[in-house]
């Protein structure tokens, strides 16, 4: 069994620098290759990732993004921590872009702890528990999100490279 990896923030950034050139069109394009076997493809695919890789060794992804907080999300966390659902909103959310969404004032997220885990696992928003969404059910629906997520989390870009190892049958870095 391979050992998992530590985190590297630099080198992460330096690996995706040099594979996005031809990772980013795959993924984008992905939709338009006839690919067979898919969903069998993506189990295996991810499970392959999650060989490799240790969330608790990067928290990359409460370090630089931020998760969206559902009404559920809100009301199960200010209970959790004993606070008002506005006093929670007050103190650590704001609208996104498009004034839809409540997303973390702040990043890091405010419940990242020292040790790099999460302090409210346990009632943490439903978009951290599915996050990175490798295996989701509507998976080439996600391609975009995979484009973009795959600069912050090296497991979306794992997953990224070995389906188009697997889907091209050539090597990223060899290609
Ligand atoms: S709530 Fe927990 S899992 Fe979600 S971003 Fe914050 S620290 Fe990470
Ligand atoms: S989901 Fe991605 S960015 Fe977040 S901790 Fe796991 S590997 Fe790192």
């Amino acid at each position: 069994m391979k050992k998992k990896q530590d985190f590297n923030i630099k080198a992460f950034h330096a690996e995706y620098k040099k594979k996005k050139k031809i990772l980013g069109p795959f993924i984008k394009n992905i939709h338009r290759r006839k690919i067979k076997g898919l969903r069998t493809l993506v189990n295996k695919t991810s499970n392959d990732v999650w060989k490799e890789i240790d969330c608790t060794r990067c928290a990359n992804c409460c370090k630089k993004m931020t998760p969206t907080f559902t009404q559920a999300d809100i009301k199960r966390v200010a209970t959790y921590l004993n606070m008002s659902r506005q006093d929670f909103i007050t103190k650590y959310l704001e609208k996104d872009e498009d004034g839809m969404a409540w997303i973390n004032k702040k990043r890091p997220c405010q419940f990242l702890g020292k040790d790099n885990l999460c302090t409210i696992y346990e009632v943490r928003p439903y978009d951290c528990k599915g996050f990175p969404h490798i295996k989701h059910s509507r998976w080439l629906d996600q391609r975009g999100v995979f484009e973009t997520n795959m600069e912050y989390c090296p497991a979306t870009l794992k997953m990224v490279e070995l389906m188009f190892e697997k889907i091209t049958g050539h090597s990223v870095t060899h290609k």
